[in-house]
């Protein structure tokens, strides 16, 4: 969760009038959240740090697992609480009877990337400055990132179907945002001091299907609104690229050059839920599983520092042991370096609701634990083959110890991989690329020194 709130205290109108806001939920809604405090901040509102200081809350919401429901209908709680005047949107505005009955008191709620709907609720209880500060926003938009990487949204929801998941439900089809307005997004960014890009959408690698693949033009050159093309635009941008959400279709194999180039950062978030062909088609799982583990080997041979991060559900329904060890052979054999692991969670409106088979908690439990154990000793083998080798780290700040940085590989994404823990005789800024040796390592970190 991030928050720009603090504590209540009373609350009084200010000259200019000022919002604060709580984002919870994932990298997607944080864009969600920068996009608002940008028009926020162009129309000439403040934003407030505390609830004391806002005229007015919004509470940007995630809807997702039903504990992640909880949370938001919590924190909109806490906001009427200690505020009053809130607003809600977000993946659980999708829903407002939900949260009206919850909150009867809350003053709007608008659904997810309703960006023209959340500000009418703003100006309609928030009456607008009258001098917008257009100058007071950069070209690159507001963040809520820190200052040397960011985010970047390229589509907004997802055609597939996936019997676990709403957000289809929630965020609607797949709508691709031209290539070139992502590409000038991008150069804007970088031109504001980003060193790292995190590409972001339900599904990246089915970028531009639903604008038949769009030609654009950008900087004299023609582009595809596609994947292939997204990555060669971002590649001449000459920072950390990283592909989050991208799912194994063939033409995936396309970026692996530019990854062996040194183009893009050879960094795959592959989310593949599981291994098992019979769990995969309960899931509904948009790309099929053949020839996968072979597909991998071979972009492993092509670029051999290639890091591949992916998420997984164990216990869903009809998963039986022998599909559970399909799943443990997979993570062993493709090695996969980095891996979150989910309980099956029986989401509200969720397709797999209907599904037989329901895992008994205790067994859910169990095969958790003994996934995470497995994935850990495939952690640690990688962690270890990387001492003694020298690898370019990008820093993300200082310790309170003189001299010590923490610092990421290319191997390790901000908040969901590990960490290069980092001496330094020299001082480090947040954001400097510096080579360092890696000298020791454990099941998830690195420690390195700086060359
Ligand atoms: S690909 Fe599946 S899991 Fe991902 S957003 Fe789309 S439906 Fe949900």
């Amino acid at each position: 969760m991030t928050t720009t709130l603090d504590r209540p205290a009373p609350i009084k109108p200010n000259a200019i009038p000022k919002v604060g806001l709580v984002s919870l939920g994932c990298p997607k809604a944080l864009v969600d959240s920068e996009r608002i405090v940008t028009r926020l901040r162009a129309e000439g509102y403040q934003i407030s740090a505390d609830y004391a200081g806002a005229d007015l809350v919004l509470v940007n919401t995630c809807g997702f697992l039903d504990s992640a429901r909880d949370e938001s209908l919590d924190a909109i709680g806490e906001a009427i609480e200690a505020n009053g005047k809130v607003i809600v949107t977000g993946c659980l505005g999708a829903e407002p009877d939900v949260i009206e009955k919850a909150h009867p008191k809350v003053l709007a709620v608008t659904g997810p990337h309703q960006y023209e709907q959340v500000m009418d609720a703003v100006h309609t209880h928030l009456t607008p400055p009258h001098n917008p500060h257009q100058d007071l926003v950069p070209e690159s938009g507001l963040r809520l990132t820190p200052r040397h990487y960011a985010y970047l949204k390229i589509s907004e929801g997802c055609n597939n179907r996936c019997s676990f998941c709403i957000i289809p439900k929630l965020r609607g089809d797949l709508v691709s945002r031209p290539i070139h307005h992502v590409l000038t997004e991008a150069e804007q960014l970088v031109r504001a001091g980003v060193k790292e890009l995190l590409v972001i959408s339900q599904d990246t690698s089915a970028y531009g299907l639903d604008v038949k693949y769009a030609p654009q033009a950008w900087k004299g050159e023609d582009y595809e609104t596609r994947f292939l093309d997204l990555a060669r635009g971002l590649s001449s941008l000459g920072v950390w690229t990283r592909l989050h959400y991208v799912y194994p279709y063939p033409h995936v194999d396309k970026v692996i050059p530019l990854m062996a180039d040194g183009a893009i950062t050879p960094y795959l978030d592959i989310p593949f839920q599981h291994a098992s062909a019979n769990v995969l088609k309960a899931m509904k799982r948009p790309a099929k599983q053949d020839r996968v583990l072979e597909r991998i080997q071979q972009w492993r041979r092509d670029v051999p520092d290639l890091a591949i991060r992916s998420t997984f559900i164990v216990g869903f329904p009809g998963e039986t042991e022998e599909d559970f060890e399909i799943l443990l052979d997979f993570i062993r054999e493709a090695k996969i370096d980095r891996a979150g692991c989910f309980k099956y969670e029986n989401v509200v409106h969720a397709d797999s609701r209907d599904l037989p088979g329901h895992v008994p908690e205790e067994v859910k439990e169990e095969r958790w634990h003994r996934f995470m154990e497995a994935q850990a000793a495939v952690s640690a083998d990688r962690a270890e083959a990387q001492i003694g080798t020298v690898q370019d780290v990008i820093v993300d700040g200082s310790t309170e110890e003189a001299g010590q940085y923490l610092a990421r590989s290319r191997a390790d994404a901000p908040e969901v991989d590990g960490l290069v823990y980092l001496t330094s005789e020299k001082p480090l800024q947040p954001g400097n690329i510096v080579s360092a040796e890696i000298v020791n390592a454990d099941a998830y970190d690195l420690f390195g020194r700086v060359l």
